[in-house]
């Protein structure tokens, strides 16, 4: 039997509803998809609900379930994935927070949570509080895109159940992070401390003196939230026998993928945004199965086009993806098992995740041709119907790789 290699494609959010803007169709059905729709003829075909049925999976859960980690077991927050999307060195037992930098006044009330969309200076803020220790705990801290930032509590007895610094809105006082449970009342109590010595480094900092003194508004108060533990999580490699990596622009998605034991393939136009390269993310994808055996591919800008509740600009951005896809099969080596298919739904009708199942394509050479076009409602007349936590099962078999279960 010869052993194949896996593309993944990801079409973040991309299951939808019938919309009225679209005589009642999802965007995937209303769009003009003559690739995927080709791809679906030649492909095992049909829904899955990346959790479970109705459950309204993140993209972090869903995508750690899709690659085989129980996020029931392993997710306690985003925190840990943000900050391996930054590329920060993590250690089991860390506890990791998504950060803003932002502007608060004298009674620490917030009036920008985004300091003003800061776009430099970031990384002399974050030099000036990297590395604080309060007690037996140090904080690591490190700048992503614009006022994001992440970091990390490192040190014994700390707990990922505590409530958010940030009050996730302007006009009101920053909060006092609360333990959640018995054990954490010493993480609180010095996530707090960190807080105010960062506010009082950060408000006299030269980067923020200058910002003030041209009228724009200080980054002078990191707020923490979305603790979680950093999860032990067994190799990629090691569980699928793979080398995996992953063409991610999205950080926290990359984050995933990194604490896997993926490889990232980073380049100018993987961004996680509606401007992304995305045939430039498929040739990545191609070139890395020179060294590698399986590929993930993220897509984010279906998903922000949910959340934007534009369907319009979802139809435009999935027949951006299917002209991507027709390239990707011109490029991609005969006998590569190809995956398309979504980590949740992101209905322009509701602006957020919800949880309807997604379509979902399995192509190999071999394959059972099942499909007919590719969208939520054509695939459902596929012999697949299956959860996220099915998927790589399926993708061993199909790649010949799946070990034998008896005689
Ligand atoms: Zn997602």
């Amino acid at each position: 039997m010869q052993q194949r290699k896996a593309i993944l494609v990801i079409l973040d959010g991309l299951g939808d509803r019938g919309n009225p803007e679209l005589d009642g169709l999802t965007p995937l059905q209303y769009a003009s998809t003559p690739h995927l729709d080709s791809l679906a003829k030649r492909s095992m075909v049909g829904l899955m609900d990346p959790i479970a049925p109705g459950i309204r999976a993140g993209s972090d859960t869903s995508h750690l379930n899709l690659l085989g980690y129980n996020p029931y077991e392993v997710y306690t927050g985003r925190g840990p994935f943000e900050a391996a999307g930054l590329d920060m060195d993590l250690e089991p037992g860390d506890i990791a927070f998504r950060c803003n930098f932002s502007t608060v006044d004298e009674n620490l009330v917030v009036l920008d949570r985004r300091a003003g969309r800061i776009k430099e200076g970031t990384h002399e803020l974050v030099e000036a509080i990297n590395g604080i220790k309060i007690e037996d705990v140090t904080f690591y801290v490190k700048e992503g895109v614009e006022h994001r930032a992440a970091l990390i509590m490192r040190g014994a007895g700390l707990s990922s159940k505590v409530s958010d610094v940030d009050p996730h809105g302007t006009g009101k006082r920053i909060h006092l992070a609360k333990p959640l449970s018995k054990d954490a009342e010493k993480t609180a109590r010095l996530l707090n401390e960190f807080v105010v010595r960062a506010h009082k480094i950060l408000e006299n900092h030269p980067v923020n003196i200058e910002r003030k003194k041209n009228g724009l508004k200080p980054a002078n108060i990191l707020l923490p939230r979305g603790a979680g533990m950093v999860p032990h999580l067994e190799k990629f490699e090691k569980k699928y026998g793979m080398k995996g990596a992953c063409v991610v622009g999205a950080p926290l998605i990359r984050g995933i993928c990194k604490l896997a034991g993926m490889e990232p393939v980073d380049f100018s136009g993987a961004t996680g945004s509606y401007d992304t390269d995305m045939r430039g993310k498929f040739e990545h994808a191609v070139k890395s199965l020179n060294t590698h055996e399986f590929v993930l591919v993220n897509i984010k800008a279906t998903d922000i086009a949910g959340h934007d509740m534009l369907p319009r600009k979802k139809v435009e951005v999935i027949e951006r993806i299917d002209d991507a896809i027709g390239y990707l099969m011109e490029i991609m080596p005969e006998d590569t098992v190809l995956v398309v298919t979504a980590d949740h739904s992101t209905p322009c009708t509701v602006g957020d995740h919800s949880g309807d199942p997604v379509p979902i394509m399995l192509y190999a050479s071999d394959a059972r041709k099942e499909g007919k076009e590719f969208n939520e409602v054509s695939c459902a007349r596929g012999s697949l119907r299956i959860k996220g936590s099915d998927l790589m099962n399926i993708v061993l078999n199909l790649t010949n790789r799946a070990e034998k279960f008896g005689a």
